[in-house]
């Protein structure tokens, strides 16, 4: 801690997790639990493209062009959430660089605020390839199943319409294992940066949701009242 005062109404997040490690769910749980929002900066960039707002227009060319989105674009729209959300925030798909993630920081002692923790969801590869290998999809009207955990009743056919089940091409194990690998080089060095400054906590992903949920509360309770 940089000699700033913790300031207990402000509960600024950072969610970090592979893939299938059941970010969302998280995401959407702790927003209720803090009553703050949900800035999933991806979701973000698409409503402004659609809205064509001046930002979505400028967003909107240069993906057109095959080129990332410029980082102080990102800033300024998390920027103006935030002064609006005055209580917190849960970032979910930002930073994705040390680069980004010193941005996010001077933005935020500008405004005297900081990051409270930086939750890393853990899920073993084993995990996420059950979850997302196991999906089928109906040919016909793309309902999904599971083959472990949301069976249909008879073998590879819809309930509903008797249509072929078929696994999509995106949750073959090797494009699983593929995403994973992606994800893992893609954050090493942000994620390293935050356990440098002591920031980064680490949640097992492995167990069931709410236990997830649990720990990740815990960890924001103990910051937020370290004396307890
Ligand atoms: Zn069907």
């Amino acid at each position: 801690m940089n000699g700033t005062a913790v300031n207990k109404k402000d509960v600024l997040i950072v969610l970090m997790g592979p893939p299938g490690a059941g970010k969302g769910s998280q995401a959407r749980m702790l927003s209720e639990a803090y009553d703050i929002p949900q800035l999933a900066t991806g979701d973000m960039l698409r409503e402004e493209c659609q809205k064509q707002t001046e930002i979505g227009i400028t967003v909107s060319e240069t993906i057109k062009q095959g080129q990332l989105v410029a980082d102080e674009i990102v800033i300024d729209l998390i920027s103006v959430r935030l002064d609006q959300s005055q209580n917190g925030a849960i970032l979910d798909g930002f930073p994705r660089t040390v680069e980004q993630a010193e941005a996010l920081k001077n933005m935020l002692s500008a405004k005297d605020r900081a990051i409270t923790a930086v939750i890393s969801l853990h899920v073993s590869d084993d995990v996420v390839i059950e979850r997302n290998s196991g999906r089928r999809t109906c040919m016909t009207c793309s309902k999904s199943y599971h083959m472990k955990f949301c069976p249909p009743q008879k073998a590879d056919i819809c309930d509903d319409d008797h249509g072929e089940l078929i696994q999509r091409e995106d949750d073959i194990e090797s494009k699983i294992r593929q995403r994973l690998d992606v994800y893992v080089n893609s954050t090493k060095a942000v994620m390293e940066h935050y356990h440098n400054e002591g920031l980064a906590w680490d949640v097992t992903g492995d167990q069931d949701i709410l236990e997830v949920n649990r720990d990740i509360r815990n960890i924001i309770g103990s910051i937020l009242n370290p004396t307890n």
